[in-house]
């Protein structure tokens, strides 16, 4: 029988959660707290002390926390924040829906994160923070875009959607900026059986604003007009289940990809990921590059590799950003990257066959002439 390698085994996943997974369920059930409630308190507690930051304000999912993030931080009409040209459209849709206008930056050739010196470039007297992603769980290279931060007055919010636990010199992402938004989306190195997603800060002044804002803006009393954007209680009892294992899952990757490095190294012209000298990459996704790769990805297709576009273009080429008339030149990197990326299978539950199947059929394409 020819193997088929998914992407990723969600079945697989929370097969091997039970009879845990099961049971925190039906403790969601017996309590009828299907919103919020006990198991997402305690979440918000033991999450933060993952990150060691202060707090945790759960919500809905990891575009609302990038939303509320901003709304918390004050953003008015005009006002103009930075993000990278190389991410997910959450991370930029959420400035506009904020009320802000967004300023594209290219990404450093090697780790596919916002390049700091085209930040410095493209900061005017309206700009009013930076949104750094830690792409594909690499850290962005967070000194000298904190450093700008603090020059120019701006705040820094991490997208740690793809990094939970990555690290950037010995510090967790999520520490460093005011705040980091993380998503529980069930495909995250951390996932939730449905949308969740949540803040995490070290700044006091913003948390009771942002718990307000997230509910309705204010339980029993409305203090502010705000969303709705709750965590489920059946999504704080999963998520409770799943957090002990993150640290041993995320190694899991970490040896994946270390396979995967040794056994395409040389392989045609790929170009596989590279990690940043002080950086450690928790391989959310495992992104190759090559000349080839449409060719590549059908001969995979056809091996049973299910394989991914992490995206199929950079942001500013997307018909939503037709109205800033961006021309591949403005983003050199992210435009040569965007027709050469292609995503490989990578998750903890990975078997040594199914990665050795990859690897087999990688190698026999570039084989061919
Ligand atoms: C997944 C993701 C988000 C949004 O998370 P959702 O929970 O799906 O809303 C934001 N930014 C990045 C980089 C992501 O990968």
């Amino acid at each position: 029988m020819k193997m088929r390698v998914p992407f990723n085994d969600l079945k697989k996943h929370h097969e091997l959660l039970q009879p845990a997974l099961g049971e925190a369920l039906q403790r969601v059930i017996a309590q009828t707290a299907f919103i919020r409630g006990p198991e997402v308190d305690q979440f918000e507690k033991e999450f933060a002390a993952l990150v060691g930051v202060r707090h945790c304000i759960s919500c809905a999912n990891g575009t609302d926390a990038l939303y509320i993030g901003m709304r918390a931080l004050g953003l008015k009409p005009g006002d103009e924040v930075i993000t990278t040209a190389h991410s997910w459209i959450a991370t930029s849709e959420t400035i506009t829906q904020a009320g802000g206008r967004v300023v594209f930056c290219d990404t450093d050739a090697a780790t596919f994160t916002i390049d700091p010196a085209d930040i410095a470039r493209k900061i005017t007297p309206r700009t009013r923070g930076i949104i750094p992603v830690h792409l594909y769980g690499q850290p962005a290279d967070m000194d000298p875009i904190l450093e700008l931060a603090r020059k120019h007055g701006l705040w820094v919010i991490e997208d740690c959607a793809q990094a939970h636990l990555a690290e950037y010199k010995g510090r967790q992402v999520g520490t460093m900026g005011d705040m980091a938004t993380y998503s529980f989306y069930p495909g995250k190195n951390l996932g939730a059986m449905g949308d969740a997603g949540g803040i995490v800060t070290n700044r006091d002044d913003l948390v009771e604003w942002m718990t307000n804002f997230a509910r309705h803006g204010g339980k029993g009393n409305h203090h502010i007009e705000g969303i709705n954007s709750r965590m489920d209680g059946l999504q704080g009892a999963v998520l409770r289940v799943k957090l002990p294992h993150l640290r041993r899952w995320t190694e899991l990757r970490r040896q994946v990809a270390a396979n995967y490095d040794r056994a395409l190294l040389g392989v045609g012209d790929l170009e596989l990921p590279t990690v940043a000298a002080g950086r450690s990459h928790v391989y959310h996704l495992y992104v190759i590059r090559t000349a080839r790769r449409d060719a590549l990805r059908a001969h995979l297709t056809a091996a049973g590799v299910d394989t991914v576009l992490n995206y199929p273009k950079a942001l500013p080429f997307y018909p939503a950003y037709a109205y800033l008339g961006h021309q591949p030149a403005d983003f050199p990197r992210a435009a040569h990257h965007q027709d050469r990326i292609l995503s490989l299978p990578i998750f903890p539950e990975m078997a040594s066959e199914q990665q050795q199947h990859v690897v087999d059929s990688i190698r026999d394409f570039f084989a061919r002439p």
